[in-house]
């Protein structure tokens, strides 16, 4: 026997609608590419989502067509999320710190059909214009009268003159709520750069979980800095959670660095802030030079890398701001695990609750976790033993979007490529990661690419790209290199060699010759030999 209950499909539009209808007058402040602060309501943001959905239409898009945008966070960006999912379209959130050949190689695999952005990445629509050959419509975030007329690029549109003409009024399509709704390319792991394609139902149920008091503990009484960005993992479901709860949201457009957060914190009453630990430590050391002290923030998520127990023990002692430390990935939507006391650990003395909330914390209602040994044999949640850990959830990829390489999940579980510990209260904690990447300032860099350039070079035999530790961008690469016999490389020409291959913040920090890099049994380049091995180096500077 069915449930008598209405059978209402999740839909993204009505979280806007939602924010609309109860929270008109909610606040949205935007820090804009132009420099200015801009200001509207939740009101004005479904207004002008309804113009870009009849705008969407009249680019004769059909359901389910790409839509991609290459812009910070901001109002214009926050009405694509609501107007191109909420039409049956796939909003793809291109990341602007790749090369602009990885960003082509991105928007092509994803047959991108219109591409807006923001007029800061306008040198990177230069360079892939051409190149990204699905793209048919570029739309630039600005007004009419910002539009350059050299630019050389067919065609190219305001995004407010697209919108001008269209009413404010649209009746949204109700579809199937496991529609794809936005996708987010992760090279996070080996091979080129992989899609998590979200669906309606899934970014709701994520936004709902995300929302409760043991998460980001989300309300309409929140003002809420996204610091991390709209092109990674959706700003970590914020936007959509901010529209289901009502909070203020504020966005920092592109000054990420400690004055600008701390003065948008300050200016805008933040309660709240969201990011990876390098931007707060950008802004703590900011505050500790100026002996400044926030008067609204309470708590922020910290997530992307481990939070170091200084930052935890800086915000929570010297400011009096809670830290959420979080974990979760791309392919999770992205949050897994949040760090909150439970009640038994109330009374524990400063220190041993600070060994709680150094782990990355609980799972969520919807995700299920688990850690195996080599052979995947489930390990006990005891604190101490370590495994491969797999997730399990409605709000976790059953697959990436167009894959060549098969369905990622293991009897029903995605593996993480992180190794980890479960205590017996659930509290997950990162040990180690068994996938070849180095995460710099939240930021991705794939060992092999770095690998692949070295040993394109005459004089070189063999490279091994490793991560180091670096007290601002928590890891940076270094290679370490054979030479090739009789051949002769100097550090600086093999520096020299990456320029154009990546993006300079891709290419390594050092070069270490070495004799031989260590191989295992298989061939295998064997890097926690040679991590041994280079455990007394110190990065140039550091
Ligand atoms: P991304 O898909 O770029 O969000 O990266 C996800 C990966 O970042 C995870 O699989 C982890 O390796 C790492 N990560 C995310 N959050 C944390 C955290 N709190 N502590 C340690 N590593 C983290």
């Amino acid at each position: 026997m069915l449930g008598l209950m209405q059978n209402q499909p999740l839909m993204i539009s009505s979280l806007i609608e939602h924010a609309n209808r109860h929270h008109g007058e909610g606040e949205i402040v935007s820090r804009r590419v132009e420099g200015d602060i801009h200001r509207c309501t939740y009101k004005d943001i479904a207004a002008r989502s309804r113009q870009v959905a009849h705008a969407m239409d009249g680019l004769k898009l059909a359901f389910g067509d790409r839509v991609a945008t290459l812009a910070w966070n901001g109002y214009r960006h926050l009405e694509l999320y609501f107007g191109v999912s909420g039409t049956g379209r796939v909003l793809h959130t291109l990341n602007p710190r790749l090369h602009p050949d990885q960003i082509a190689w991105i928007a092509n695999h994803a047959q991108d059909q219109v591409l807006c952005f923001d007029m800061t990445f306008l040198p990177i629509i230069k360079a892939i214009h051409g190149k990204a050959t699905t793209i048919r419509h570029f739309i630039a975030l600005c007004d009419a009268d910002k539009l350059p007329s050299d630019t050389g690029i067919a065609g190219l549109t305001s995004y407010e003159a697209w919108i001008a003409p269209h009413p404010a009024t649209y009746a949204w399509p109700e579809f199937d709520e496991n529609t794809a709704s936005s996708m987010c390319y992760t090279s996070g792991t080996t091979g080129n750069p992989k899609a998590a394609l979200y669906s309606h139902r899934s970014t709701i149920l994520h936004a709902f979980a995300g929302s409760m008091p043991d998460a980001l503990n989300m309300s309409a009484r929140d003002s809420v800095l996204p610091v991390v960005p709209m092109f990674h993992v959706n700003a970590w479901g914020l936007p959509y959670a901010a529209a289901m709860t009502g909070a203020k949201l504020v966005f920092p457009g592109p000054a990420m660095d400690g004055k600008s957060i701390f003065e948008l914190i300050e200016g805008e009453k933040v309660s709240f802030a969201a990011g990876v630990p390098t931007v707060w430590q950008m802004m703590l050391a900011h505050m500790q030079a100026g002996k400044l002290r926030f008067s609204t923030l309470r708590r922020t998520v910290i997530g992307g890398s481990a939070c170091p127990p200084a930052m935890i023990t800086a915000f929570n002692d010297d400011y009096g701001v809670e830290v959420l430390h979080a974990w979760g990935m791309t392919e999770m939507s992205p949050v897994g695990t949040v760090c909150t006391l439970k009640n038994k650990h109330l009374a524990l003395s400063p220190d041993d609750k600070m060994k709680v909330r150094l782990k990355q914390g609980r799972g969520l209602y919807g995700v299920d976790m688990k850690i195996v040994d080599p052979d995947g044999r489930e390990l006990p949640w005891d604190g101490k033993s370590f495994g491969d850990l797999l997730v399990k959830g409605p709000w976790i990829i059953s697959d990436y979007f167009n894959s060549e390489a098969g369905s990622p999940l293991v009897d029903g579980w995605f593996p993480t490529g992180d190794v980890a510990t479960i205590d017996s209260d659930g509290y997950m904690q990162i040990t180690d990661r068994s996938k070849d990447v180095i995460k710099s300032g939240g930021e991705w860099i794939s060992s092999i690419d770095v690998e692949n350039i070295a040993v394109a070079h005459p004089a070189v035999a063999m490279a091994a790209c490793i991560g180091i530790r670096h007290p601002k961008w928590d890891e940076r690469p270094i290679i370490a290199v054979v030479k090739k016999p009789g051949a002769e490389v100097t550090r600086e020409d093999l520096l020299a060699f990456y320029e154009g291959k990546i993006a300079k913040w891709q290419v390594p920090d050092d070069v270490v010759f070495v004799d031989a890099i260590p191989l295992g049994g298989t061939g295998k380049m064997q890097k926690t030999k040679l991590r041994e091995i280079l455990k007394d180096y110190v990065l140039p500077g550091a």
